[in-house]
């Protein structure tokens, strides 16, 4: 069950008086409704700027509720949705799933292509393997690595153009964790876009989509996580609209087994977690989906090949943070991003 808290905030009481005071600010309310849940395994919130109280909350409602039917969609966890029944069918039979399913696996292959296999939702085994949560996993021996490692290929991944899927041998299974995030969040704006909303930040875990800009014409200010930090301790700041910045890296998810930790990014060619020499990477984008694809896999293929992919895409940009704190900045974001 989720908890769930409603806020409207002390400054959008102080912005509100001060618009009783005759000074402009947007849209004219100038409040922010905002509410936090715990779903797809993380923290989500959703913060609504610049309408009244009561549509603001339904919006959000409506949003939670979206996040929990795609969760159902494409979580790897729940038995008998359509994620299941593909893996169950694994080497057999194509199996009929959700257009939304579909779409991210179709997405999820295209930068699996576009990254020769460091972005790869067929690494499902090797995740399913080590087992990572906070705080626990498995480390496993050189021959379960090399077996898992064995079952990923994207290319056996087999869509029949008319909604089915098929994975091609049996073992095989997919893991939408590296997209799916992006995916809902897009999601989300749509459907807060069809309410009427048109300034709102979604923040599911380290992807925040930010939907406009602030009601009063400025643009948000989003904070990327420092990876040496606790969660919450920024490194940098970007000032975003209409804009995606997804953060991926080697502090969201891990365990520590004897001084060595072992974090959840995988490299799919070794079957182990991904050594590139990064620890944090950041991508904006207009939308998630792809930003969520690409922080994962650049992650993956470490600086030099990470960044020659991002400033080869238009509309993407890029911060890496390496192991030693070594930062990078890809050349159009440069003036629009201030370090701590
Ligand atoms: P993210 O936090 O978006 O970087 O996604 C990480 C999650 O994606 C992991 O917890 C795994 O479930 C999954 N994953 C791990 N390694 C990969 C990979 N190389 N390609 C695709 N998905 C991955
Ligand atoms: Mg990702």
């Amino acid at each position: 069950m989720r908890k769930r808290t409603a806020v409207i905030s002390l400054i959008s009481l102080l912005l509100a008086s001060t618009l009783l005071s005759g000074c402009s600010a947007g849209n004219g309310s100038g409040e922010v409704y905002s509410d936090t849940a715990f779903m797809l395994d993380t923290v989500v919130s959703v913060k609504i700027y610049g309408v009244p109280e009561d549509e603001a909350r339904a919006a959000v409602d409506a949003a939670f509720s979206e996040i929990a039917f795609c969760e159902d969609l494409l979580s790897s966890d729940i038995s008998g949705n359509g994620i299941d029944r593909l893996e169950r069918n694994a080497g057999s039979a194509y199996t009929e799933l959700d257009g939304g399913a579909v779409y991210v696996l179709e997405k999820a292959i295209e930068y699996a292509e576009l990254t020769s296999g460091a972005f790869d939702p067929t690494v499902g085994p090797v995740v399913a393997l080590w087992n990572i949560r906070n705080g626990s996993g498995y480390v496993p021996t050189e021959e379960e690595r090399a077996a898992a490692a064995a079952l990923v290929d994207y290319s056996k991944v087999l869509f029949d153009g008319d909604g089915r899927v098929k994975l091609a041998d049996a073992g095989m299974s997919v893991n939408l964790g590296a997209i799916a995030k992006g995916y809902i969040a897009d999601r989300v704006k749509n459907l807060l876009s069809g309410m009427g909303i048109e300034h709102a930040v979604i923040s599911l875990g380290g992807n925040v989509l930010a939907f406009g800009g602030k009601p009063d014409g400025s643009d948000f200010i989003i904070g990327i996580q420092d990876p040496f930090g606790p969660t919450g301790e920024i490194v940098a700041t970007v000032a975003v609209r209409d804009m995606s910045v997804v953060s991926s890296g080697d502090y969201e998810r891990y365990f520590e087994q004897d001084g060595v930790r072992y974090h959840h990014i995988m490299d799919p060619f070794t079957g182990a977690p991904a050594d590139s020499g990064l620890s944090g990477v950041t991508i904006l984008s207009e939308k998630s989906i792809d930003g969520d694809a690409l922080s994962t896999a650049v992650f993956v293929l470490g600086r030099n090949e990470g960044l020659e992919l991002i400033e080869s895409l238009d509309g993407v940009e890029c911060v890496l943070i390496g192991s030693g704190g070594e930062r990078t900045v890809s050349s159009g974001l440069k003036d629009n991003i201030v370090f701590r």
